[in-house]
């Protein structure tokens, strides 16, 4: 899939997005995407189906689609889609006057009703734009490598989870289908969108994650980092797009259990982790092959997870 077979802007995306090149979309997992009448199927990520309404806007369907270790699970997670779309909704407010948003209404097809909403068809720019206030994940790898991530340096001594002292715009790019994002520096962004984009891009994400993570806060989550998508309209103007502050594009981890020097308890795929790579799973993580199906238990216990991070951020009942 080239990189402008990513964009479902105008005069991009036209055509379908071809899997052929790469991994498929069911090599993956990715099982075919409901028809939807008056809609026209575009594109299926790991967790969202895309479709072009008449008229040219989107429609951006969040499944109940599980990943783990980067495979697409068998299993799906109920209610998963309407909370991912509930909590990005919810930020999206918080956020509208630091940047706007793609949604246009949550008016759609009955048969996705609460995990759907209408959205701007945007360029979308090829970027992660992560932020990170703590360091883990794939900061943390590369930081013991290199003392630095995506080429900022970093003081010595810091561990899994620590906070950094302010907090860093950590770029990826945005992996094709079924590929490792990969962290890059600024320059990189900077060579691919231009400087000013590039600038942009990045004060925008720092200036997200500072609100998310001061709101997460108040209510007894850090927000350890986050990944953002924007896209651009016709006129240029710099969209935040995709889902936003939702358990699987960012870290929350519950204040009062932090405790850096190991992993963190999260309010995500942790569960779905911990199971797969436990000996009970029998999935050899190594061995390439597709992960089993999760017992009910797990899955239960995962849709808590989603459901508690939602409830305790927006102070709403699920
Ligand atoms: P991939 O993004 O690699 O296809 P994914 O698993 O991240 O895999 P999803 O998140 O399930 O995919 O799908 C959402 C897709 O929709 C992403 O490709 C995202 O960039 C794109 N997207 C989100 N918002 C918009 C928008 N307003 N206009 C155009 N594309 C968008
Ligand atoms: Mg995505």
């Amino acid at each position: 899939m080239s990189r402008l077979d990513r964009n479902f802007g105008p005069g991009r995306g036209e055509r379908r997005p071809d899997y052929d090149r790469r991994m498929s979309a069911g090599d993956l997992g990715i099982p075919p995407a409901p028809p939807i009448e008056g809609a026209e199927h575009l594109h299926s990520g790991k967790v969202r189906d895309l479709y072009r309404l008449p008229g040219g806007d989107l429609l951006m369907v969040a499944s109940d689609r599980i990943s783990a270790y980067d495979f697409v699970l068998d299993t799906t997670i109920p209610d998963k889609g309407a909370v991912l779309t509930q909590m990005s909704l919810w930020w999206f407010e918080r956020l509208a006057d630091l940047v706007p948003n793609h949604v246009l209404s949550v008016d759609v097809p009955a048969a996705v009703k609460g995990r759907a909403v209408v959205c701007e068809s945007l360029a979308m720019f090829p970027v992660e734009c992560v932020a990170r206030g703590y360091l883990t994940g794939s900061g943390l790898r590369e930081y013991a490598d290199t003392g630095a991530v995506c080429g900022i340096a970093l003081p010595d001594g810091l561990v899994d989870g620590s906070r950094l002292e302010s907090p860093l715009f950590t770029p990826a790019t945005k992996a094709e289908l079924g590929d490792h994002d990969e962290n890059v520096s600024y320059d990189v962004v900077a060579g691919q969108v231009g400087e000013q984009t590039a600038g942009r891009l990045r004060d925008l994400t720092l200036a997200v994650y500072g609100r998310a993570e001061e709101v997460a806060r108040e209510r007894g989550i850090i927000l350890a980092d986050t990944k953002l998508e924007f896209g651009a309209r016709p006129d240029g103007t710099i969209v935040l797009a995709d889902e936003v502050l939702t358990p699987d594009s960012s870290r929350f981890w519950p204040a009062e259990e932090w405790s850096p020097g190991r992993a963190q308890p999260s309010f995500d795929k942790d569960v779905v982790r911990g199971w797969l790579t436990s000996p009970e799973s029998g999935w050899d993580r190594t061995s390439g092959e597709a992960p089993p199906r999760l017992p009910d238990e797990v899955v239960e216990r995962t849709r808590s997870r989603y459901i508690e991070a939602y409830e305790r951020l927006t102070g709403r009942t699920f």
